[in-house]
């Protein structure tokens, strides 16, 4: 079995000039690519394969498993004999063509099982006619339907005496091709670049190795994410994986698209995950998940932070400190909270945001008035943490020192959105958008205007995955670092 988790570079291209080009290209971030022979209209294998420069594994995937080859199974398996008399180094066959493939030559052979719909309640059985064959290298490529097909995939992995690849195509099969070197597949795969995948889910190599460290996660990484539903866009793997890179750290952290957060939790204790973010909309059901809650979350009733602690998941919420520091910070005064004792402050919204804030708020002593669209919930908020409370119309009518912005409105794609009339604006109030996608939404536009202080959520989001960071590592976070990732995602500098 392969000591270290290969990458492999599908090559794409649908001619031989292009294919050859591709696997040029691929030497830079690849450590071997699989041609697919199916994808070539006018294939020259010889002259391919004269040109290898890394290890080959031939492929001629037919439709039926999610290939383009539409020809009949003997003249494909001519090709793969073909592929490996010109030195192919290994050769990919589906396990439903094993018994026909008789080549016998110097390519390692692989069996291979794909699944292009779910991963199937019998896999046992499809692994054990795999095992059945005398291949050199098991494969299995599985569709994840949900990401706790990834938990059957790792066991295989791990239970494997083999040499096995083993992943879940699609997005919710992303932390397979990542964790491959964790469980011990023998290599992932990895588009040469955005739009030659061959499977769907496959990440960029170089996305692969940047973003997730690939080369570094081995046995012994410890694996932390994030929550939420949908998870694709989050800035949190990109911030906290450059982080743990930065201090040299054996972690790695994923997006978890989850359904069912208490399911997920549960399920995913097998493989030991030492730390999550929670994100929208399981800040709330999470709770259910935990051992133990600490007590401004417990008020707050939302969890944005899991720390494993001996076997123990603990649950915090630094959304509310986070929130605290930032408007301390642009008021710029003690770090004590005194500085907000007494102020005037209104909150627009009564969500998760808005209860992490109102909180906070109360703890310093601040004058609070919620107001919200949904007037009850404000009315209900504002009896928890002692505050008056209104319509969002009210906004008007209210005196104040400190404005925060803690709806949902005008974050992006609605930039042009704004919960309040610009009429509120006057100079020397502040204004703090929890927003910080994008930096600087309508709100704080009119608000600049009219020549009031304004801080956006960009400072709050650094801060809560500081504070995050800290709980998981016990080592102090790269700020600057964490907040230039976060700007360089927003296409600023
Ligand atoms: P949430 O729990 O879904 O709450 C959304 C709030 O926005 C509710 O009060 C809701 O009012 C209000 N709202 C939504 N659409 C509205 C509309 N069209 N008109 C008026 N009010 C509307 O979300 P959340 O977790 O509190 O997040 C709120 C915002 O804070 C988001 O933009 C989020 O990105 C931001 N945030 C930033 C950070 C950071 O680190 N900077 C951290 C957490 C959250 P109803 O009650 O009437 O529905």
């Amino acid at each position: 079995m392969s000591a270290r988790t290969l990458l492999c570079v599908p090559i794409t291209a649908e001619t031989t000039e292009a294919a050859i080009l591709d696997m040029y290209k691929a030497e830079e971030v690849a450590d071997m690519v699989e041609l697919r022979l199916d994808y070539i209209h006018d294939l020259d294998l010889g002259r391919l394969l004269g040109h290898k420069a890394l290890p080959v594994i031939a492929t001629c995937r037919p439709v039926s498993e999610g290939g383009r080859f539409a020809g009949d199974q003997s003249s494909r398996l001519r090709l793969l004999q073909d592929a490996v008399g010109l030195g192919a180094d290994f050769v990919d066959i589906e396990l439903e063509a094993w018994a026909d493939f008789k080549a016998r030559g110097k390519s390692k052979r692989i069996v291979s099982y794909h699944n292009l719909t779910e991963t199937p309640a019998n896999l046992d059985s499809i692994v054990k006619s795999l095992r059945s064959t005398d291949a050199h290298i098991i494969k299995i490529a599985t569709t994840a339907t949900s990401i706790l097909d990834n938990l059957v995939i790792f066991d295989l992995l791990q239970k494997s005496k083999r040499a096995m690849i083993a992943l879940c195509m699609g997005e919710d099969g992303l932390i397979s091709r990542v964790l491959a070197p964790k469980f011990g597949s023998f290599l992932t795969f990895a588009a040469l670049s955005e739009g030659k995948e061959s499977a769907p889910g496959q990440l960029p190599a170089a996305e692969l190795k940047s973003l997730y460290r690939f080369n570094e996660i081995n046995k012994k990484t410890e694996i932390y994410g994030v929550i939420g539903n949908p998870i694709a866009h989050s800035m949190s793997p990109a911030i906290h994986n450059a982080a743990f890179g930065h201090l040299g750290l054996n972690k790695v952290y994923l997006p978890f698209r989850v359904d069912d957060v208490v399911a997920f939790v549960e399920a995913f204790k097998a493989v030991e995950v030492k730390g999550y973010s929670v994100t929208i909309p399981h800040k709330e059901n999470v709770i259910a998940a935990l051992d133990e809650v600490d007590e401004l979350a417990q008020k707050i009733g939302a969890v944005n932070t899991v720390v494993e602690k001996r076997a123990r998941l603990i649950g915090s919420n630094t959304d509310s400190s986070a929130a605290i520091f930032s408007l301390e910070q642009a008021l710029g005064e003690s770090p004590e909270g005194v500085v907000l004792s007494g102020k005037r402050v209104v909150v627009l919204g009564a969500g998760g945001a808005a209860r992490a804030i109102a909180f906070g708020l109360r703890q310093c002593g601040a004058k609070t008035t919620i107001l919200n669209r949904t007037v009850k919930r404000a009315k209900r908020l504002a009896e928890e943490v002692g505050a008056q409370w209104g319509p969002l119309s009210d906004a008007s009518k209210v005196e104040m020192d400190i404005l925060v912005n803690a709806t949902s409105v005008g974050m992006y794609p609605e930039v042009d959105e704004t919960p309040v009339d610009k009429e509120v604006f006057r100079p020397g109030l502040v204004v703090f958008d929890m927003i910080y996608n994008p930096l600087e939404a309508r709100l704080l536009r009119e608000a600049k205007d009219a020549g009031c202080k304004c801080v956006s959520g960009l400072d709050m989001f650094v801060e809560q995955a500081k504070e995050q960071f800290e709980l998981w590592t016990g080592k102090k976070a790269p700020t600057d670092l964490m907040r230039q990732i976060v700007l360089e995602r927003l296409g600023e500098r």
